[in-house]
């Protein structure tokens, strides 16, 4: 296992930084996470774009293209070039005496690294998923460092022996934990548009192009708590959760055997016919 971080590729106990960092400091940073399959990093180009907007976003500024080529080198020094692997990249604002404004002229600090991690082409969990307020700020379109909202709602699912958590914002359900969520109604799908309360994941694009592709008609609109009831199918999405049926959200019990809806199964399917597709760039 090895560690990129400012420039150089080590082994995991010699990968540091201060602990001025402003991301340890004020988890001012942006991060990604991507995964390679069959057919090299999927979405690669993106996901690395994904990552430059959000470093534009919060006036970090440092060019993605290094990490781009840095990539190779470390999935090579970490023997994975040809394995599936989850790779995780962290961009922070840099080191400086702790002071809120941005300083000036520091240069980013970057960390990455890729682990082994397999992923099955069709996610087979029957998703139960709790109901937790969505307490973040406004601007969850930005992929920070900061999580712990997200991470408080998605350790509320796991102690209560749930797969994730869906947040409800003003009784709308804006997204999950760590993943979008979309809904199946008489044969549309529903899902939160991208606007500042969700972020626009890659996997959430790549479905509404897939319905697009299929001839499913898509809305772009939120959600109410009370709607689930009503609602035919959902699932989530997600680069690690790909696309997965939720069986349960909150009390509404929307399967109680292994069944999957059918446009969430005719995404599942679709979803997996893209693996075996050059995605990279
Ligand atoms: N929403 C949130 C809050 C997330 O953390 C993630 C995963 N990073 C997603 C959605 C899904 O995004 P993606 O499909 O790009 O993994």
């Amino acid at each position: 296992e090895k560690v990129y971080v400012n420039g150089e590729i080590v082994s995991p106990e010699n990968a540091k930084i201060s602990v001025f960092d402003r991301g340890f400091l004020f988890g001012d940073g942006i991060y990604e996470v991507m995964v390679q399959l069959e057919n090299g990093v999927f979405y690669k180009k993106a996901h690395l774009d994904r990552l430059q907007d959000n470093l534009k976003k919060i006036g970090i500024d440092y060019n993605v293209k290094e990490i781009d080529k840095q990539l190779k080198p470390l999935l090579k020094a970490s023997d994975l070039t040809e394995s599936s692997c989850l790779i995780y990249i962290q961009v922070t604002r840099g080191t400086a005496p702790r002071k809120h404004s941005y300083p000036k002229g520091i240069p980013a600090s970057v960390m990455m690294y890729a682990l082994p991690y397999s992923l099955p082409a069709v996610n087979p969990k029957h998703m139960k998923a709790i109901l937790e307020p969505d307490f973040r700020w406004h601007r969850c379109d930005i992929k920070s460092i900061s999580l712990l909202g997200n991470i408080m709602a998605n350790e509320a699912a796991i102690s209560s022996d749930s797969d994730e958590a869906a947040l409800v914002r003003d009784g709308m359900i804006s997204e999950g934990s760590h993943t979008n969520i979309f809904f199946v109604k008489n044969g549309t799908v529903i899902t939160h548009p991208a606007d500042k309360h969700i972020l626009n994941g890659i996997t959430r694009m790549i479905a509404l192009k897939l319905c697009d592709d299929l001839g499913i008609p898509v809305i772009e609109r939120p959600v109410a708590e009370n709607e689930i009831e009503h609602m035919d199918e959902a699932f989530f999405t997600g680069t690690t959760t790909q696309v997965a049926s939720i069986a349960q959200l909150g009390d509404h019990i929307f399967y109680n055997n292994d069944q999957v809806g059918d446009i969430t199964k005719k995404l599942q399917e679709s979803f997996a016919q893209l693996r075996k597709k050059d995605t990279a760039n």
